[in-house]
């Protein structure tokens, strides 16, 4: 994890007016940031080729520079403690009087309680309450330019290329688009050959990504994550849903599902992300 800020730049005159609304809403909000020139952003990141009308800076955001490595981490911790991790599909659950039987691709667990941490997938696990939930798929692309990390010092947000470029361990990660299709659609390779094209815009020649990568945002129609206790019992935990941001509130959802898993309150107010909220009022709430 590094403590370099992070840049939002917008290449032309409507797209930067277009952002005084939100910008204004995150001052109200008490985020920290400082609104740059093009001059001023220019100095901040040299490396940039794109035209650049107007910058924002959030000295205080960090990023992980190799998201593989934090999880192994973690994992590892976790078996310390005593955790015991097996690979295999989860396709049902089913509540009884003393614990919750799951049922895998391999064989049939007996649990006091169950967390339900699926991502968007989560509602393909029968019994758990999920299935009826309107959970969606925003799907996102990235490549990843393998020696290219020296191109940019933070990671920069371009709000009309729709994307983020991020130096990491492994290289020059572009990463970002918003693509509506079902979970098994095939890959898009437009979006992929969009995102190279625009990468190039942005820092000038590259060469062929290394990688390139599919994922899957679990959404909500609201935008909130799924937190707390299933509707079909309190012994199935709910936690997904946390469409762009899955990783920032890991931690915190984390602790969260701990405090509910061990029948505490947690400190935070969880009750809009409960998973029996109402949604139809959206439409016509103004
Ligand atoms: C291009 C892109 C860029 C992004 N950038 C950021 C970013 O910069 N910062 C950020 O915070 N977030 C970012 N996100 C969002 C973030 O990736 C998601 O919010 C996050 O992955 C959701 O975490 P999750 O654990 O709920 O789901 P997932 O990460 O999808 O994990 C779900 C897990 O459940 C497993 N699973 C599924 N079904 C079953 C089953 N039936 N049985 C057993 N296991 C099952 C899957 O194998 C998987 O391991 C980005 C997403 C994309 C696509």
């Amino acid at each position: 994890m590094v403590a370099r800020g992070q840049l939002s730049i917008w290449s032309t005159a409507a797209g930067a007016k277009g952002a005084a609304a939100g910008l204004g809403l995150k001052r109200k909000l008490g985020v920290d940031f400082d609104e740059l020139m093009s001059a001023e952003v220019r100095n901040l990141e040299p490396g940039l080729a794109v035209p650049v009308e107007k910058g924002v800076f959030y000295p205080k955001a960090r990023h992980v520079r190799d998201p593989e490595a934090l999880v192994r981490r973690f994992h590892a911790r976790f078996t310390d403690l005593g955790g015991v991790t097996l690979t295999e599909q989860v396709s049902r659950t089913r509540v009884h009087s003393d614990g919750v039987e799951i049922s895998t691709d391999a064989q049939t667990l007996a649990a006091g309680r169950v967390v339900i941490a699926a991502g968007a997938f989560s509602r393909r696990i029968a019994g758990a309450g999920t299935e009826r939930l309107p959970l969606g798929c925003e799907r996102g692309y990235h490549l990843m330019f393998a020696g290219e990390a020296h191109r940019l010092t933070r990671p920069v947000g371009w709000s009309e290329g729709g994307f983020y470029s991020v130096p990491m361990a492994r290289g020059l990660r572009l990463a970002g688009t918003v693509e509506i299709a079902a979970l098994d659609a095939p890959v898009n390779p437009n979006r992929l050959a969009y995102l190279a094209r625009r990468g190039r815009e942005l820092v000038g020649p590259l060469p062929e990504p290394t990688r390139t990568w599919l994922g899957y945002r679990p959404s909500m129609p609201d935008a909130l994550p799924v937190l707390g206790v299933s509707p079909e019992s309190d012994r199935i935990i709910h936690a997904f849903g946390h469409q762009h941001l899955g990783l920032t509130l890991g931690g915190i959802s984390g602790r969260i599902v701990a405090d509910l898993v061990e029948g505490r309150r947690p400190d935070v107010p969880i009750e809009a992300f409960r998973p029996d909220r109402r949604y139809a009022q959206l439409s016509w709430r103004r």
